[in-house]
């Protein structure tokens, strides 16, 4: 089946064509500065990467543009569009509503309407994403695949903060976590690398991105993650605050003279090793800031690395034992050392890093000792193809 797997954002919308029997990328590309003015850059596998400034006044004209773009004569990738058999939607938040992946209906996006408020920056973005794609391809069917749903089958001991009960129950305040499609095919793969069946394994993912989080699965099923109510919480990120005591937003709003919005505001776009550093946000700035004796990059580095290893240790006890720790997404798969400070010390736990196959930047590689107890992988995570597997799997 031919799965074209879409990503929309407020002024952004990444796609890809999957060929679900061969799991290759047929195209792939980008639409951004949609509502703006509107730029599409597009690569069909085997053919030149072009970019090209056209009108995106909405998401429909930004749609219409991917799919003339996969037809076209000379650089697409389809004689006609009837050769998509389905398109897989990922959604930022599926609160409660959302276990699984689900057929889009008109039924499962009013569910999904409702959610707006838990994502009201993403889960309207996606929506228009989903409309526009039923506008322009109204026979071709469509799934959501949720961020949130691998994270459902979480215990309510791990998920429940210690607010008023009513707070849960009138408002759904819970934990619900994030990036689940990434944390759901690592752990998969990682249980294949181990040649175990899942179901018997312990594993720790660590998605390191610009968004970061940390998922204990266990025998398969996610039992807690670093994320929370929204994607703010866990680890320091690359402008994310992660967690911080909640009564330092009272503390900063009075003495910046700002509202708890602005204060929110700074805690999503100007804190993390961003903040921390005064450099930037990506792990390569700050790699080159500490080759230069930069202090404050150091400090940014060791305070993320001090945050993955305690998680792995308090994982590492959720689920009483531990197989394996799983390193994904760019940092993670990028950056030998984050793996070597979040991972050092750990020795107890039974790990033991080679230094060595550590080096290795982007490839899927075993990178601990053969005497090690736990096994640390690099796994390079691809949520697109996970997203097309889901899709074809449920039409
Ligand atoms: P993601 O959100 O998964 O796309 O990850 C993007 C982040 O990966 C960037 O902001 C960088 O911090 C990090 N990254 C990418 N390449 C490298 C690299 N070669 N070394 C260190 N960090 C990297």
């Amino acid at each position: 089946m031919k799965i074209l797997v879409i990503n929309c954002g407020s002024s952004s919308l990444k796609y890809q064509l999957i060929d679900s029997e061969t799991e290759q990328v047929m195209a792939k590309g980008l639409c951004e500065r949609i509502t703006i003015d509107g730029c599409l850059t597009h690569t069909t596998t085997g053919k030149e990467k072009y970019s090209r400034n056209v009108p995106m006044p909405d998401h429909n004209a930004a749609v219409k543009y991917v799919l003339e773009a996969l037809v076209d004569s000379e650089t697409g990738a389809l004689a006609s569009l009837s050769e998509i058999d389905a398109v897989g939607h990922r959604i930022v938040h599926g609160g409660e509503k959302f276990a699984t992946s689900s057929v889009l209906t008109e039924d499962v996006i009013a569910a999904i309407e409702e959610c707006n408020d838990l994502a009201p920056l993403h889960n309207p973005a996606n929506l228009i994403g989903i409309r526009a794609c039923m506008k322009l391809m109204p026979d071709v069917p469509m799934v959501a695949v949720f961020d949130t749903a691998f994270h459902q089958t979480m215990p309510d001991k791990a998920y429940i903060y210690g607010l008023p009960y009513r707070y849960y129950s009138d408002y759904k305040i819970r934990k619900y976590g994030f990036h689940g499609t990434s944390h759901s095919f690592v752990s998969k793969r990682t249980a294949e690398l181990l040649g175990k069946d899942i179901r018997d394994t312990k594993i720790i993912v660590c998605h390191l991105g610009n968004g970061s989080s940390i998922t204990a699965v266990d025998g398969g099923k996610s039992v807690d993650t670093t994320m929370g109510l929204t994607p703010l919480a866990g680890l320091p990120m690359g402008t994310r605050s992660g967690d911080i005591d909640p009564a330092i937003i009272e503390f900063v709003a009075a003495k910046e003279n700002m509202t708890a919005e602005q204060v929110t505001t700074v805690l999503n776009k100007e804190s993390g090793v961003f903040g921390l550093s005064g450099v930037s946000s990506d792990f390569r700035d700050l790699n080159k800031g500490i080759a230069e004796g930069n202090d404050r990059c150091r400090l940014a580095m060791e305070v993320f690395c001090y945050s993955v290893k305690k998680y792995i240790g308090s994982y590492a006890a959720v689920m009483g034992g531990l197989d394996a720790v799983a390193f994904t997404a760019g940092v993670g798969e990028n950056d030998p050392l984050v793996r070597k400070l979040a991972t050092e010390g750990l020795e107890f736990l039974g790990i033991k890093i080679d230094e060595k196959a550590n080096q290795v930047r982007g490839e899927e590689i075993c990178i601990s000792t053969p005497d090690s107890k736990v096994a640390v992988w690099v796994v390079p995570t691809n949520e697109e193809l996970a997203i097309a597997r889901e899709t074809a799997a449920l039409v």
